[in-house]
């Protein structure tokens, strides 16, 4: 059902008034080019599936997607809520376009983002957006992601091990698939302009992964990029297991954190996760000791 409020904006004013009507707490940076509005619908995958809109904002997105998905969005401006259940109310009557307002995170704790496989494609606020693609590697409905974010982000997830970009989030993105940064987009595609480069990234799912403990270790290891991948893990675990770990898998001990493949942290992880075990439960002890202390 469409929302119905009971006072009236003229849109067409916000539209003339674009950058004073954007929020900054939204992360709101319209993308106003139809080029690069195109090569985004270009590089969607080529099937049937529904699409999931994060953020369709005054849905210049969403009006291509709309001519060849059923589409589901969720919108947390009320004001943009107002102005795309008019916009879009014939694909909502034909049931083409599903309108969600409210904080995509939250709806996401409570249930999946819709009840069948589908592709997120979506320009991200960016204050949120590695969250959204953190959600979105556990969520098994999800099949691809395809984002627009900062360029510094999408670089991150899709770094090949070697390169010094490579990071955690390197790790996961090719853990569940393959990611690749498909083309950069500069500010001035954007009302108002962001103040950094920007980028649209393609992961594309070959399995989702739910495993916090795996993120926990990834944190350790990536804790100081530039040091030395044992260093780093011997803040967190016994030395003499480190050391061992590294001559069972045959390990150069100078290795950097970014040296190392996706594989060989599966490995490690997989030789260290009952240490990560008892570290928490440690740290969950010590916690309720004090808690009953301070009691
Ligand atoms: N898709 C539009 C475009 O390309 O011009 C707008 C993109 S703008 C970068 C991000 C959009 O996400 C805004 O419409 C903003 O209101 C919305 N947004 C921000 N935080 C959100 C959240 N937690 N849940 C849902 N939408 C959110």
């Amino acid at each position: 059902m469409p929302l119905i409020y009971s006072v009236k904006v003229d849109y067409s004013m916000i539209i003339e008034n674009l950058a004073e009507f954007a929020s900054k707490k939204f992360g709101q940076n319209f993308l106003k080019s139809d080029v690069y509005l195109h090569k985004i619908i270009q590089a969607m995958p080529n099937d049937e599936l529904k699409v999931v809109e994060i953020g369709p904002g005054l849905g210049d997105l969403t009006k291509e997607l709309v001519k060849l998905r059923n589409v589901t969005a969720f919108e947390v401006d009320k004001r943009l809520c107002e102005h795309l259940n008019t916009q879009f109310e014939k694909p909502i009557i034909d049931g083409n376009f599903q309108l969600r307002c409210g904080d995509v995170l939250e709806h996401w704790d409570r249930n999946s983002l819709i009840d069948e496989p589908y592709h997120l494609v979506a320009n991200l606020p960016y204050y949120i957006a590695t969250r959204i693609i953190l959600k979105a590697f556990k969520d098994e409905l999800c099949q691809s992601i395809l984002v627009m974010v900062q360029k510094e982000v999408a670089i991150k997830f899709s770094a090949l091990p070697k390169e010094k970009e490579f990071s955690a989030l390197s790790v996961l993105a090719s853990s569940i698939g393959k990611a690749k940064l498909c083309f950069e987009v500069g500010p001035e595609a954007f009302v108002p302009p962001p103040n950094v480069t920007s980028a649209v990234l393609l992961i594309e799912k070959t399995k989702s992964m739910n495993d916090e403990k795996f993120e926990a270790f990834l944190k350790i290891a990536f804790a100081q990029p530039r040091k030395k991948l044992s260093k780093n893990l011997v803040t967190s675990f016994p030395k003499d297991i480190i050391e061992q770990t590294f001559t069972k898998l045959d390990l150069d001990t100078n290795l950097r954190p970014h040296e190392a493949t996706t594989l060989i942290y599966h490995h490690i992880y997989n030789e260290l996760k009952d240490y990560l075990d008892g570290q928490q439960q440690s740290k969950r002890k010590k916690l309720s000791k004090s808690r009953a202390k301070n009691s």
